[in-house]
């Protein structure tokens, strides 16, 4: 993908402000079948829960996802069971209590819409409706939009409807409707994912008009985006033209999704980038921290979303342990972004008092942290080159974190001049100009770590050159085995390792040092050839192709080590990729060692003159389907090694707010010990100018 360049706007308008950092979301999805909506709202009530809470902003509904109007719309429909403003009164009782309210509307998401217009519904290529949580098992396959009484409904079952139709023209009046009506601080849309290519008279239509065979998913995924880019403007310059200084955000733009939104960038059209993330049960912890490199070097300002319920939204009566929501919003203020945990608004509009106590005590100590987090910037000298491709970049990211290796986000790097190392994930796709100034940085003497198959976004000349290898094709088993040289010891297998996808084939040329070599199997495991339960036992001769490569500061893995640590996490795996690149990269700005739960961020508040070193640690454990935080060991003297550039005046730890004394070794290297922290704590490195 082409790369992609910063946008230093949201800088320029100076809006690091602290004021949005404690934030809710409060869902409010109400079927038609439920009497007596918002008749237990009360203002006085509502606005002690928020205060309580020390929330300082919210997201209130407008429009849910059954189609439902929570305001007097005289363009879509107001709920059946609603008498009165409910959205007005929300707003009016936030203004009294200075929380700034922002409005909710659904767009991909519209349960009656979808029902009253069909003609409006997003279409598979058979002509079947796009259903979002669609599951065979689930639901009777001769009804698959079955809503009968008898039928199973699965969780997060919506249609989604196409903006490539008049639907937009109602979007647009409900919008316009609502910033004539209200005075909010900002506008939060709903649902937005571009990989699902929609196939309905519209979309065939147009595409057909352009030229662009419907089939061909590429082609298909561009015009799609482009729909979504241009409805995105429309809403947004809409909404400027009544409120100029409101923020605009279309969820869906900031996921992963098969990489297709940040292929297109329709993170673009957001003034603000908010990260919806339920790592309980959406994969994990180890999301945010690429997230946020990303989007702060981007120059946005960014909000990190998560629930206050157990698993995912939709959940009522659910409850996280207060000292969960502690950790994870300490966990999103440690990655320098504002904080929102998601509630869900009981149908008759009452707070529920225990989640905001709860929320409360995660808010009452983020007060006291956040500005130690928002406004900074990620720094470090190891560069990431982020590949869109989830399990790829997720997998370098978990092998970094566990080892507190602090990395920053490359893709947004003029020259790489800031980084001593540079990492290319496996699945990385990288144009002419990137590779150009990748060969100038290891010309200048960087360092770079190239991951399986990142090798080909290189000329043969350039492999061999800069990497002294030669490329010789894929591997025709289904596996093989690693085993380390004498450079990379001590490791803790001297033994050939597994690894359970082989590595490329290549051979190293002249000038190339091998750290580790490639031991075959037998043969690989079918059905007309196999032995024992898995896979075939290696050879006991090593065999032409090497595993791991080095090139002065250049090296390359035969493996994609990234992939293989996302899917397996095998700790031989982890280490070696660590001691490879502890042989290249010397010169980190911290060096911490904690257990592999353990997390480091390492952000710069320049204004501020100094760096913030925050230490998380609380492991998740897995339990069913949900990844809990509920252990927090205390951990003690801990060690912190530093060398920034300037000279360090005072080091302090918060919160306790006590200083810290710095020591120097014989070897003038310089460190602080954090004596014990429980969960999370961050030291501030203060320096002279
Ligand atoms: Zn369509």
């Amino acid at each position: 993908m082409e790369e992609v360049q910063p946008l230093p706007f949201f800088l320029a308008k100076d809006l690091f402000i602290v004021a949005l950092s404690r934030q809710i979301h409060l869902d409010f999805h109400c079927s038609e079948l439920i009497k007596d909506i918002g008749n237990q709202f009360d203002a006085k009530s509502f606005k002690a829960c928020l205060k309580k809470a020390k929330v300082n902003a919210i997201n209130l509904f407008a429009k849910c996802h059954h189609s439902w109007s929570y305001y007097p719309t005289k363009v879509g429909n107001v709920h059946p069971n609603l008498s009165f403003d409910l959205l007005g009164k929300q707003i009016e009782a936030c203004r009294e209590v200075d929380v700034a309210p922002h409005i909710y509307f659904t767009v991909g998401w519209s349960s009656n819409d979808a029902k009253a217009h069909p003609e409006w519904s997003a279409r598979n290529s058979d002509g079947s409706y796009i259903i979002n949580g669609n599951d065979p098992k689930l639901v009777a396959p001769e009804s698959p939009d079955s809503t009968s009484a008898s039928g199973i409904l699965p969780h997060f079952y919506w249609k989604f409807l196409c903006l490539n139709s008049p639907y937009h023209h109602l979007i647009y009046e409900q919008v316009e409707e609502l910033c004539q009506l209200y005075k909010v601080d900002g506008f939060w849309f709903d649902i937005y994912q571009v990989h699902r290519l929609c196939f309905c008279k519209h979309c065939i239509s147009d595409l057909r008009k352009q030229g662009v065979n419907p089939e061909d998913k590429s082609a298909h995924e561009i015009f799609q985006a482009a729909v979504m880019r241009e409805h995105c403007k429309e809403l947004r310059d809409l909404i400027h033209r009544y409120l100029p200084d409101a923020s605009v955000f279309f969820n869906g733009t900031t996921s992963l999704e098969e990489g297709s939104n940040f292929r297109h960038k329709l993170y673009e059209e957001n003034t603000t980038q908010d990260l919806e993330d339920l790592p309980t049960t959406w994969g994990g912890y180890d999301k945010l921290p690429m997230q946020s490199k990303f989007f702060l070097n981007a120059g946005y300002q960014i909000t990190a979303m998560s629930g206050k319920f157990h698993t995912e939204w939709g959940e009522f009566g659910g409850f996280k342990h207060p000292d969960a929501l502690r950790f994870e919003a300490a966990g999103m203020i440690a990655f320098g972004a504002q904080c929102n945990f998601g509630d869900q608004l009981h149908p008759d509009g009452k707070m529920d008092q225990c989640t905001y106590e709860q929320i409360g005590k995660a808010y009452d100590y983020v007060e006291k942290i956040e500005d130690y987090g928002i406004g900074g910037k990620p720094v470090s000298r190891l560069g990431v080159w982020r590949s869109f491709d989830e399990v790829s970049d997720e997998g370098l990211c978990k092998m970094l974190l566990e080892g507190q290796v602090d990395f920053d986000i490359a893709n947004f790097s003029e020259d790489f001049s800031e980084y001593s190392a540079i990492i290319l994930p496996s699945e990385v796709k990288l144009t002419e100009v990137v590779v150009a100034k990748i060969k100038t940085f290891i010309e200048v003497g960087g360092a770079v770590l190239v991951i399986g198959k990142a090798l080909l976004n290189f000329s043969q000349a350039t492999q061999a050159s800069s990497f002294a290898v030669n490329y010789i094709g894929s591997s025709s088993h289904d596996c093989d085995y690693t085993k380390v040289r004498t450079p990379l010891k001590p490791f803790f297998v001297n033994s050939p390792f597994l690894n359970y996808t082989p590595a490329l084939k290549v051979q190293a040329l002249e000038g190339a040092e091998i750290l580790a070599d490639t031991y075959e199997p037998y043969f690989s495991r079918r059905v007309e050839h196999f032995c024992s339960h898995q896979k075939t036992p290696f050879k006991r001769e090593k065999s032409d192709n090497s595993a791991l490569i080095r090139k002065q500061k250049c090296i390359f893995f035969a493996h994609s080590l990234d992939v293989l640590y996302y899917k397996h996490g095998a700790r031989v795996h982890r280490e070696l990729f660590h001691n490879a690149l502890k042989s290249v990269y010397k010169d980190p700005i911290v060096q911490v060692n904690m257990p592999s739960s353990g997390r480091v961020s390492l952000l710069h508040q320049e204004s501020e003159k100094r760096y913030v070193l925050h230490l998380l640690y609380s492991p998740p454990i897995q339990r069913g389907r949900v990844a809990v935080i509920e252990d927090f060991i205390e951990l003690v003297n801990v060690e912190v090694k530093f060398n920034f550039p300037e000279k360090i005046k005072v080091i302090q730890l918060i919160p306790d707010g006590c200083e810290l004394p710095l020591s120097i070794d014989s070897e003038n290297c310089t460190s602080v010990q954090v004596p014990k922290f429980k969960g999370h704590c961050l030291l501030v490195f203060s320096y002279v100018s």
